[in-house]
């Protein structure tokens, strides 16, 4: 017979799974291996302490009198903790689950639905986020051990909390850092208590999030004005910290801002490190869009990157939604991707800083497209096309520049602030009615950005 320990615990556990509930199976006996085995000594290895603590209480008379029975040999038998550097070939704990009780079941790495995208590894690191990632990372290699506790990031919208938190599952559940995670959105943490509540379900409720080693809760700040929520939560957080699990939370706001949250949960937010994210500057949107590009294969030349980069600002999913559309754009219609296929397609997402429009420019635009001279546009005829396009000429005016009423009419001949506003309005009006009229808007305000360039 075979004294392969892989092997031989190979055979032992196959055995073992006839013999338990394949839950308590799947949590506590898949994850483990044997690194030796002869007739004197049999080792077990496990990825925790708790989980050796496990296996000695509840799974030892079970394990000895199989491994008796496969190999009819009799070793002692002691469990060992491979650490994280030994992880290497330790493989991932795939399906972790509390055993006990049976309706009571932990989420297993598939039900987190984590976007297999959100990595350290895909996250670009820039000053704006640069504390927010060092503290991530930090937690993530030693969760619940670092005074990081809770961690909580907060920013704006679109600029990667979610990826962050996420990624820290990632990590943890890739070297088994930690056994039992949860990451939840706090919607879902509302939507999932409010169920148990109504399905006398809530002990089990609270068991299940009270036994997680790592708690990722995204966009806190939707539990404000829950109270019954956040009571729950508020035992939940205590429970994990007390016990030494890892807390890491999401907001929209700093902690102090988050009005409606009670007071006790504001300050234990406020325990461990607070980081926020604030919008990338020019360098970070730049190598994000490289980075993006790179990992799809595709190669951009750098004056496309540098245009979206530069005009795409506000956050960074828009930055991939501008770059969403041009592969797209550019693989529908078979096109190369130059500067001027992105200016065109991406001129409603970008608004060209309207500093740059002179209301020359405007006028000789406007005097160009509807051909007459451009000192009848600032003269004093009523003619109607001319009185058309001087009116156009102001709209764009408004509409394309930060100059105001007042200057505008100045440009114009002098003109009163009201005749601005005037034309404004009779513009909007005609463009609301006239389909045709409002390409033609659209197509000036375009040339516009061209003339005054
Ligand atoms: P939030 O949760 O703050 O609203 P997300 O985490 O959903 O933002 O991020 C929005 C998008 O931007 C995601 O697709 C994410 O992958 C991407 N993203 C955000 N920050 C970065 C970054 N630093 N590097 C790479 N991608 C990023
Ligand atoms: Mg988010």
């Amino acid at each position: 017979m075979s004294s392969d320990p892989a092997e031989t615990w190979a055979r032992c556990l196959l055995a073992i799974e006839k013999k338990i509930q394949k839950q308590s199976f799947q949590t506590w006996l898949q994850p483990t291996r044997c690194s030796h085995f002869d007739a004197e000594q049999m080792v077990i290895d496990v990825p925790s302490s708790f989980f050796a603590e496990w296996l000695d209480e509840h799974f030892f008379s079970l394990i000895q009198s199989t491994v008796a029975e496969v190999t009819s040999l009799s070793p002692q038998i002691s469990f060992f903790v491979v650490e994280e550097d030994g992880s290497s070939s330790f493989p991932p704990l795939s399906k972790p689950e509390v055993a006990v009780p049976s309706s009571y079941t932990f989420p297993q790495e598939d039900d987190l639905n984590l976007n297999p995208r959100y990595t350290f590894d895909s996250f670009v690191v820039g000053n704006s986020n640069q504390l927010a990632t060092a503290a991530a990372r930090a937690v993530a290699d030693a969760p619940g051990t670092t005074a990081f506790n809770p961690l909580l990031i907060y920013s704006g919208v679109g600029l990667g909390k979610t990826h962050i938190l996420q990624a820290i599952a990632h990590h943890c559940l890739q070297k088994g850092n930690a056994q039992r995670v949860i990451y939840v959105s706090s919607e879902k943490f509302f939507l999932d208590f409010i169920d148990s509540i109504q399905n006398s379900k809530s002990s089990e409720f609270s068991k299940i999030y009270r036994s997680a080693d790592l708690l990722l809760v995204d966009d806190v700040q939707f539990l404000v004005n829950k109270e019954t929520t956040q009571e729950e939560f508020f035992h939940t957080f205590n429970t994990l910290h007390q016990n030494g699990k890892q807390i890491v939370l999401t907001s929209d706001c700093p902690p102090s801002e988050l009005r409606g949250l009670e007071e006790r949960l504001v300050s234990r937010f406020q325990w461990g490190l607070v980081a926020d994210i604030q919008p990338p500057n020019l360098e970070t949107r730049i190598a994000i869009l490289q980075k993006k590009a790179a990992t799809d294969g595709i190669e951009l030349p750098r004056e496309v990157i540098t245009f979206i980069a530069e005009n795409v600002t506000s956050n960074i999913r828009e930055l991939e939604g501008a770059l969403i559309r041009l592969l797209a754009a550019a693989s529908l219609t078979n096109q190369d991707i130059t500067l001027r296929f992105a200016q065109d397609l991406l001129k409603d997402a970008i608004r060209t800083p309207p500093s740059n429009i002179t209301i020359e420019a405007i006028q000789t635009a406007v005097c160009v497209h509807y051909n007459i001279p451009h000192d009848l546009i600032t003269g004093e005829t009523r003619k109607r096309e001319v009185a058309l396009a001087r009116q156009v000429a102001m709209y764009l005016a408004k509409a394309l520049t930060k100059s105001s009423l007042k200057t505008i009419g100045l440009h114009f001949g002098g003109r009163d602030h009201s005749t601005v506003i005037h034309a404004c309005k009779s513009v909007q009006e005609k463009s609301k009615h006239d389909m045709a009229f409002r390409e033609e808007l659209d197509k000036l305000s375009e040339l516009c950005q061209y003339t005054g360039t």
